[in-house]
């Protein structure tokens, strides 16, 4: 046994060699292990903080029985649905052991040695991580404001550009671009060059400009766009998504896909969630509401936070975030140090209840106090 650290680093593919690992928000058992506080609050990871959809968890008991057999991988059921309510053919369904899944899958169907894909400075994590890995070069693009700047963006598409990754909003800085913008840039773009448009956070938009990619789609076929059941329909811990797109990029991913990525709980609670539309409005409205807050408790403290579409909001401390984090958590309360999108000085906070962002709010200026005293 040749046990010397790094040997078999040298015999990984080369696009891992530099990789880290990604790194999740804390979950809320490690830190229950870790100081035996069971009063947590976990603003981390935006997860929905109403939990799952009750008629969700009611079905999913009911498919227990199922389990000892294999899902329908071709998903007909849920497929139908999304087609009939997104008006697309089901053809142009992808699904995905959540939209990471389905991500991964477009840059496995395009991305290679040899090949670029172009994304935005502090944009999620997801997307340099699949280019390195694939072994494709990565191009970052300098934001403005913590805006994409797409002019930027299309100027350094080369011959080698397969991809260009775009969340919209963004995750973690929570930016969004507008339609006009979109538009403008799709229409200057290479048909040549996919778009993958990443709507993780569009059921929690309200901003009158922005746009719906699925529209969109119609008039760009190089245009493709990922949604996901993790983030306003509660259902992270099953590991659902989707995409949308041409359907001849449906089937390439679909060659590529694994037989069974999406597991038989999730496919029936998706299907049942897209009609949860109360609990879709709620969360919709707690998030609003929590989003108020959260601006205000920043504003009184004197903190630049940056203004956030999603269902987080990402302030600037000022100084290293880690030592306040790091208090936070002492305090029972997990939120998101960011350093690895380039925000050594900001923290990501996901909008929980109104208890939770209340104990948050309090906990910070706390905190806060102490660091300047
Ligand atoms: C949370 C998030 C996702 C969703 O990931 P899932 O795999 O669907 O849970 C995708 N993109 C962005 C930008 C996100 O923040």
């Amino acid at each position: 046994m040749n046990s010397k650290s790094g040997f078999f680093l040298k015999l990984a593919q080369s696009g891992l060699q530099n990789l880290a690992p990604y790194k999740p928000g804390k979950p809320i058992e490690e830190l229950e292990r870790e100081t035996g506080n069971r009063d947590l609050v976990k603003l981390a990871s935006n997860e929905n903080p109403l939990g799952p959809p009750d008629r969700v968890l009611a079905a999913i008991s009911g498919e227990h029985g199922n389990l000892s057999r294999y899902p329908d991988g071709g998903a007909f059921y849920l497929k139908q649905k999304l087609s009939e309510r997104l008006n697309v053919a089901p053809e142009m369904i992808t699904l995905g052991n959540g939209s990471n899944d389905v991500l991964e899958m477009l840059a496995r169907t395009f991305l290679g040695p040899g090949t670029e894909a172009i994304v935005s400075q502090h944009c999620f994590v997801v997307y340099p991580l699949l280019t390195k890995a694939l072994g494709a070069d990565l191009v970052e693009i300098q934001t403005r404001d913590y805006q994409p700047d797409l002019d930027s963006t299309l100027k350094s598409v080369t011959e080698r550009t397969r991809m260009i990754f775009l969340a919209n909003p963004n995750n973690p800085t929570g930016t969004w671009v507008s339609k006009k913008e979109i538009i403008s840039f799709m229409n200057n773009l290479p048909s040549s060059i996919l778009v993958v448009l990443d709507e993780a956070y569009y059921e929690y938009v309200n901003s009158q400009d922005y746009p719906d990619g699925i529209e969109l789609q119609r008039d760009y076929e190089n245009l493709v766009v990922t949604r996901t059941f993790s983030k306003a329909y509660g259902l992270a811990g099953l590991r659902i998504g989707y995409s949308v797109s041409n359907p001849e990029i449906a089937d390439l991913m679909n060659r590529i896909r694994q037989p069974f990525n999406v597991n038989s709980l999730s496919l029936v609670a998706a299907s049942l969630a897209l009609d949860e539309m109360d609990f879709l409005g709620e969360s919709i409205a707690i998030n609003n509401e929590g989003m108020k807050v959260l601006e205000q408790t920043f504003s009184l403290l004197d903190l630049q936070y940056i203004p956030s579409a999603g269902n987080f909001l990402t302030v600037d401390l000022d100084q290293n975030a880690l030592p306040i984090y790091k208090s936070l958590l002492q305090k029972g309360i997990i939120v998101r140090p960011i350093e690895v999108y380039g925000l050594p000085n900001h923290l990501r906070v996901s909008i929980g209840l109104p208890h939770q962002n209340e104990r948050f709010s309090v906990a910070l200026s706390e905190v806060l106090s102490n660091f300047q005293s």
